[in-house]
């Protein structure tokens, strides 16, 4: 059986804030965090709301991994105000607590057999990456545990995702090559998913041939509004596919990575993406014939021989890599070789209990993933 979802409007345009209709908001909350406020990015949605007289308050005390101590104090905003609607404005851990606020206040609604009313909930991303505008994904961390808490609920799915690059165009070019990366693992995992199917599988090659095509633009040229705009729409696209078709290899490995060496989510990804598709072709024929339509799609080569376009895929996304400032050795962003060598064991043992793995099309063993860890250092 398949089911896809998509319950989110999406606005994309330049400027497209501005036409946003706000005609059932009377108390607007927004969440953002006080870098996004310091530079302005807020300062739009400001006027806006003042232009309609609507009522708002700005919650700007979300911070990167958001706790549920912050969730709590935004939950407790937005009941103490009465919001009708929520605004989040910023990367993956505002949106990431938006979410979770809502996803609390149903919870206690549910409870308390209360008529709380679910907020217009409206995500406004300003960098190009998680695609958290359109999934019913959201992590939370136990600062005690140091635990990450995913939730999951389809009611956290925004209502609008707004897709204006006028948020992404300052965003710096290793900030843009990371989280750009990002929507490449994104896509190529959704493709290759078990769970990946004929409402899913276009939006992932869409998406790869698009972020193949722009990223570096993107990365060298942060005023290219038209590469800007091309990967804050592929970012929502390989979010659809994702959040219908799940993640792989990649994301398990660089989750276990990212927390152990605390390096940025999109870069663990990038690294790892070349060595994981190199070993999913080895391993599953079937996902090999996809990664040689992507060849096909990209127009490199013509060529019949699925293992050769399989090596050409890797090496196009190692070329990439280097292209966008990604250096592909651990190393070479202050982790030690020892270190990092006597951590696989255990980054590898982690990644094979992240969920991400279920629906990776090749069930990797320990040895698997302790090989593809070594091909970084
Ligand atoms: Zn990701």
């Amino acid at each position: 059986m398949i089911e896809f979802i998509l319950n989110t409007k999406i606005i994309s345009g330049n400027n497209a804030l501005l036409e946003l209709d706000l005609s059932k908001s009377k108390r607007v909350s927004i969440f953002t965090d006080n870098n996004m406020l310091k530079i302005g990015a807020c300062d739009s949605t400001i006027n806006l709301l003042k232009n309609k007289n609507i009522n708002y308050e700005i919650f700007s005390d979300i911070e990167p991994d958001p706790s549920f101590e912050i969730v709590i104090k935004c939950l407790s905003k937005i009941l103490s105000f009465d919001s009708d609607t929520i605004i989040a404005i910023g990367g993956g851990s505002v949106i990431d607590t938006a979410k979770s606020v809502i996803y609390f206040a149903l919870e206690v609604n549910k409870r308390m057999s209360d008529n709380l009313k679910k907020p217009i909930f409206i995500a406004v991303p300003t960098t190009s990456g998680t695609g958290s505008e359109v999934t019913s994904y959201a992590i939370i961390t136990d600062k005690e545990t140091h635990r990450k808490v995913p939730l999951v609920s389809n009611e956290m799915l925004p209502d609008i995702a707004l897709l204006d690059p006028q948020f992404t165009m300052t965003v710096p070019p290793r900030i843009t090559a990371e989280t750009g990366m990002d929507v490449m693992a994104h896509a190529f995992e959704s493709y290759v998913s078990v769970n990946a199917s004929p409402f899913t599988m276009p939006y992932s090659e869409h998406a790869i041939v698009g972020v193949f095509n722009n990223i570096s633009k993107a990365v060298h040229n942060g005023k290219d509004i038209d590469a800007r705009i091309a990967m804050h729409e592929l970012s929502c696209i390989a979010g659809v596919a994702f959040n219908n078709a799940g993640l792989g290899l990649i994301h398990a490995m660089a989750h276990s990575l990212g927390g152990r060496f605390r390096q940025p989510h999109g870069r663990a990804n990038a690294i790892l993406m070349p060595y994981v598709i190199e070993y999913n072709a080895k391993n599953c024929e079937k996902s090999a014939k996809k990664y040689a339509k992507v060849i096909d799609l990209l127009n490199v080569k013509n060529i019949d021989d699925v293992s050769a376009s399989c090596e050409i895929l890797k090496h196009l996304i190692l070329e990439l890599n280097k292209n966008i400032g990604i250096n592909q050795k651990i190393t070479e962003y202050g982790v030690d070789k020892n270190e990092f060598e006597n951590a696989i064991e255990e980054m590898a043992s982690n990644a094979l209990k992240d969920v991400c793995l279920l629906t990776n099309p090749v069930k990797p063993s320990l040895e698997d993933v302790k090989n593809i860890y070594r091909k970084l250092i």
